[in-house]
């Protein structure tokens, strides 16, 4: 009965979506694929989605959009995983792509769904926001707040909340197992700085300043695949030899990366001040 419904649920997804993105949409889902022993990736190639299992159920990470929660189950359960297991769904912000898909997958799954307080109120409407979504209005499940923190088996998710990208961006910390290994992932929940205003990019780089500070990050789980060459990464994993380095575990290249951000903010930085001297004039 369950997998009945399952299936049903995946049909209405795929229609409506197909309706509502139709032509536009060139978005390509491949397979899921592992990560680490407790992460794997089951997003599209444009906006991420990983599955974090841990013992007390499963968790998303940011919940795509669209059609998309069809390929997130249907890679869950590809992958060996009742995606009746999942309880929890935590987005990232609430551009339509990383929370529109929510929804869906609140619908089959009956998961809670975690983003901070700013960013449910774009995502219920009662905030504008050009990338909101324009068919989804989420009712607010669970408020994350900074430095809140959730214990699941022998994992513990530690989250933040780091505006610039939205002014609600919710970023988690959590362990990822390779092995008999383990180390410290983090998920920056707003990279991109297409947004405008000189206190948003003050935040934006508050935020980059605060995540350099962090200690032991090693590995940058990005919630846009590009962002941080999760595929490229994939394909070296594929070929990895035992005993050697796993390609998703680079200190030196997620403090690089980070730098590289806040490089790009500081320049944002200057020319919104510039922006806003020559509005007064
Ligand atoms: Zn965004």
């Amino acid at each position: 009965m369950k997998k009945r419904l399952l299936f049903f649920l995946f049909c209405c997804v795929t229609f409506f979506s197909n309706a509502q993105y139709g032509e536009y949409d060139t978005v390509k889902a491949g397979p899921p694929f592992k990560i680490f022993d407790n992460l794997y990736y089951v997003g599209n190639d444009f906006v991420s989605s990983y599955l974090l299992v841990t013992k007390d159920g499963l968790v998303l990470l940011d919940a795509t959009y669209g059609k998309y929660p069809a390929h997130i189950l249907q890679s869950v359960n590809d992958l060996g995983f009742d995606p009746q297991q999942i309880k929890y769904i935590f987005c990232t912000h609430a551009h339509y792509d990383h929370f529109e898909g929510a929804d869906t997958l609140q619908e089959v799954t009956h998961a809670r769904v975690g983003m901070t307080d700013y960013d449910w109120q774009v995502a219920n409407g009662t905030i504008y926001n050009e990338y909101s979504s324009k068919t989804v209005k989420m009712k607010r499940d669970w408020t994350i707040n900074d430095g809140d923190s959730l214990k699941l088996g022998n994992n513990v998710l530690h989250f933040y909340v780091t505006p610039g990208h939205t002014l609600g961006v919710l970023s988690i910390a959590f362990k990822v197992y390779d092995g008999n290994k383990s180390y410290k992932a983090f998920m920056f929940g707003g990279i991109g700085q297409n947004f405008t205003g000189v206190k948003q990019t003050q935040l934006y780089l508050n935020s980059v300043n605060r995540i350099l500070k962090m200690k032991n990050l090693s590995v940058n789980i990005t919630n846009h695949p590009g962002a941080g060459d999760i595929f490229e990464k994939a394909e070296k994993l594929k070929i990895r030899k035992p005993g050697t380095q796993h390609p998703f575990v680079d200190a030196k290249g997620f403090k690089q990366w980070l730098l590289d951000l806040k490089k790009d903010a500081l320049k944002k930085l200057q020319e919104e001040k510039k922006k806003a001297k020559g509005n007064q004039n």
